[in-house]
């Protein structure tokens, strides 16, 4: 069975590994280029992590709740030759987040860049200047990382020759590599709410802000100067609508299918293995986490095992509560701060677990979306950072965190909040790694805490295995939904389309 020959020919499909937002982008992308194409995926339906629970009247999305850069999205439909609108649309809510601090502050980041920083003025004496000043510095970071760290492959030769990558490395030096994000942010900033705020942008791409180099300052540009949107019908929406695309382009979904093997003859990625059978392939795409593709799917080869060593970015622990009644006074996206930022993190990165007083991020789509919980009532989205699965005591750990967030909550907000939950499931880094085969629970793949990061991410070919690609944020770039998108356009990039395509 293991030496059957597999034969390929012009109808041979191109196939996908997993159905995550990098494997949709990786179909759809390979479908217009004239493949037939293939996707196969554990789970019983697409998303990933990029999926929704609903119960008992409530829906709750269950990973990303955050959405930027929505034209990654709106490029596939365009590729396709179809409307975006016509499958899902967007919108910008007026305040991004509502934050609270233990002292009592309470601040909204408007979506406007200006009354947001007129807004931390009156709250907090930090002069407005100074978070203009961060903006700027963000979008130039972000001008000069995108053409080499974000948009084409580092591993490339045709990378660095191009024109507009030549003139990002002439400004290397500008990127603030070698030195933290705290301590980039506690020098612009006097207040430590404000370092605070700034520093939570570290955690978009599951790093440390004390580790982290301040490079990763670009984040809130994305969010402040290109804006933060929010997806009709809940971030689910966009899982729906690429499935349905990819549906109608005729991509052949296969659910409840894991693939147990990509099978390699003479160094080039021939077919996959299902079962008993073997499926020829004339491309693959993994979308699965770079750890299992390797460790599960090819067993006996050798592995990049620099890479694949790297520490992984922290995992979360999410409670999704029907609550009985409604809180007015929280937005859509909620930050509940912590009274101590840095002894938060050191529990999560350097003790491997938790610490009793955590920053809570609350979700509440139903602030916008009044069909997502019952008449009169909130579906919270409660989630913390947690350091990725290394066999903590999880059972003890979760219950203790239940009860600090609940503390912390029903401080922050003035009212009691435990005798409200009408119904609870509960996401956390053993079942992330069981339901999405992340690699140790992990949310977006390596960490990002040292200037070397990006180039300690696996590329999206790899020159031992002809044939084979990898897309999502365990790769190049990076986690998170624009980047994994990003990653399905820099691994299908180089496949060739069929002719009259
Ligand atoms: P994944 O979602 O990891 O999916 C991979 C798929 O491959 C899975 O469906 C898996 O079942 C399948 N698979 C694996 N192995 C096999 C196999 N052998 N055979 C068949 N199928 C297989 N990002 C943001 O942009 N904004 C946010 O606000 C945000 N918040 C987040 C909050 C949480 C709680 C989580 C969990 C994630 C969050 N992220 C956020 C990160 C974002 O969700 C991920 O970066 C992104 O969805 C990962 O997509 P992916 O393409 O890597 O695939």
């Amino acid at each position: 069975m293991r030496n059957m020959m597999v034969t390929r020919d012009s109808a041979t499909p191109a196939i996908v590994i997993g159905a995550g937002i990098g494997g949709l982008a990786s179909a759809i992308r390979l479908r217009v280029k004239g493949y037939p194409v293939g996707v196969y995926e554990t789970q019983a339906g697409p998303g990933g992590k990029l999926t929704e629970v609903r119960t008992a009247g409530y829906r709750f999305d269950m990973g990303p709740s955050l959405f930027t850069l929505p034209e990654q999205v709106d490029e596939l439909f365009e590729l396709a030759g179809k409307n975006p609108r016509d499958y899902f649309s967007y919108t910008t809510l007026p305040v991004i987040t509502r934050y609270f601090y233990p002292d009592g502050t309470r601040l909204d980041a408007w979506q406007d860049p200006e009354a947001f920083a007129q807004e931390v003025e009156a709250r907090t004496g930090e002069p407005a200047a100074h978070v203009s000043a961060l903006l700027h510095k963000s979008r130039e970071l972000y001008e000069i990382t995108r053409h080499v760290f974000l948009e084409r492959s580092l591993h490339r030769l045709d990378t660095y020759t191009r024109l507009d990558t030549l003139r990002s490395m002439l400004q290397v030096h500008k990127l603030d590599a070698f030195r933290s994000m705290h301590r980039a942010n506690i020098a612009r900033f006097r207040d430590p709410r404000v370092v605070q705020l700034f520093d939570r942008y570290a955690t978009y791409n599951g790093s440390d802000p004390y580790q982290a180099p301040a490079t990763l300052s670009i984040i809130p540009h994305l969010e402040h100067n290109l804006g933060a949107y929010y997806p009709q019908g809940g971030m689910y929406s966009i899982t729906r609508a690429l499935h349905r695309l990819a549906e109608e382009l005729g991509v052949v979904f296969h659910f409840d299918t894991p693939v147990s093997e990509i099978v390699v003859r003479d160094g080039t990625a021939v077919g996959i293995r299902v079962g008993d059978a073997l499926i020829p392939a004339a491309h693959i795409v993994s979308n699965a986490d770079i750890v299992p593709t390797y460790r599960r799917l090819l067993p006996g080869l050798p592995a990049p095992e620099a890479i694949l060593s790297q520490p992984r970015s922290s995992s979360a622990l999410i409670f999704y509560w029907g609550m009985d009644r409604q809180w007015p006074e929280t937005e859509v996206h909620n930050i509940f701060f912590s009274a101590d930022y840095q002894a938060e993190f050191a529990h999560i990165w350097q003790s491997q677990t938790l610490w009793h007083d955590p920053t809570v991020y609350l979700y509440v789509s139903a602030r916008v979306e009044p069909g997502d919980a019952p008449a009169g009532c909130d579906n919270f989205f409660v989630m913390i950072n947690t350091p990725c699965d290394q066999g903590q005591d999880w059972d003890r750990l979760i219950a203790e965190a239940r009860t600090h967030i609940l503390r912390k909550l029903e401080a922050m907000l003035g009212t009691p909040v435990a005798p409200h939950i009408r119904t609870e499931q509960i996401l956390e880094p053993r079942t992330i790694a069981t339901r999405t085969s992340s690699w140790q629970g992990a949310l977006y793949g390596n960490s990002s805490n040292n200037a070397f990061a990006a180039f300690m991410r696996h590329p999206n070919t790899t020159s031992r295995i002809k044939g084979l690609y990898f897309a999502g944020g365990s790769v190049h770039p990076g986690g998170g939904i624009p980047l994994c998108l990003l990653s399905a356009r820099i691994a299908t990039d180089p496949i060739v389309a069929l002719p009259g395509q």
